[in-house]
């Protein structure tokens, strides 16, 4: 086995946990968890479905109700993958709005057990407002970003890798620092980068890490 198909099946294995409203009502902050931030629309729950092969999943953070809260899917004791409230096209109230940034941006900065952030952008909207607010907020606490441009099939390769390096340009020129690939949930384009960076912030052991660990012969 790969360490990618381990690591796609290890995400397989994700269940639903707990949506939490506030930070107060997240689950207890140990071990590593890795969360996704995008705009309404921008592929993330087809993203989490795909990543952990699981067509339901991140439908739970869809169920009206839950769009605002912080969802948590489990790996194990110690790994969690977080869906974050996207708030794009949302019809509510500016103070509600307000009052779930605030959530989301005390998430951001007291959670430790956060260790990298998943932003998915399509590929053909990137770096809009919402994105500028929370790769500030990473910035502001030091928490690595990863960059996935959704959506890609809906270019063809040389304007998709056009589009990637704008991208990249635009974030240097902003002042800010992530890694960014391609991804893609209809072409699985991307998949097996996306994965190695979750088990990276994740800290999942990898069978090419231990496969030359051979233990003494006697
Ligand atoms: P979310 O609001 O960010 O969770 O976005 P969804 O995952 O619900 O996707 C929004 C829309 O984009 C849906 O109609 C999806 O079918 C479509 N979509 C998501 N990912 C892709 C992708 O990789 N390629 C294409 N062509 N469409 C996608």
């Amino acid at each position: 086995m790969t360490d990618a198909e381990h690591i796609l099946a290890k995400l397989a294995q994700a269940e639903f946990q707990i949506s939490a409203p506030t930070l107060a009502l997240c689950p207890p902050n140990i071990g590593h968890e890795v969360a996704f931030a995008g705009r309404s629309n921008a592929g993330k729950s087809s993203a989490i479905n795909t990543l952990t092969r699981q067509r339901q999943l991140a439908r739970a953070s869809k169920t009206p109700g839950r769009t605002q809260l912080i969802n948590f899917f489990q790996l194990d004791e110690e790994r969690r993958l977080v869906d974050l409230p996207g708030y794009g096209y949302a019809k509510v109230p500016e103070q509600m709005k307000l009052e779930w940034q605030r959530h989301l941006a005390h998430y951001l900065r007291e959670r430790y057990s956060l260790r990298g952030l998943i932003l998915l952008m399509d590929i053909r909207h990137p770096l809009m407002p919402f994105d500028r607010n929370m790769l500030t907020w990473a910035q502001e606490r030091q928490l690595p970003v990863h960059i996935l441009l959704t959506k890609a099939d809906k270019l063809n390769r040389g304007p998709a890798t056009n589009a990637l390096q704008e991208v990249r340009r635009g974030l240097t020129a902003l002042g800010f620092e992530a890694s960014i690939q391609l991804f893609s949930s209809v072409s699985r384009l991307g998949i097996e980068d996306a994965a190695l960076q979750l088990a990276r912030w994740l800290e999942m052991p990898l069978p090419s890490e231990t496969s030359d660990e051979m233990p003494d012969t006697p």
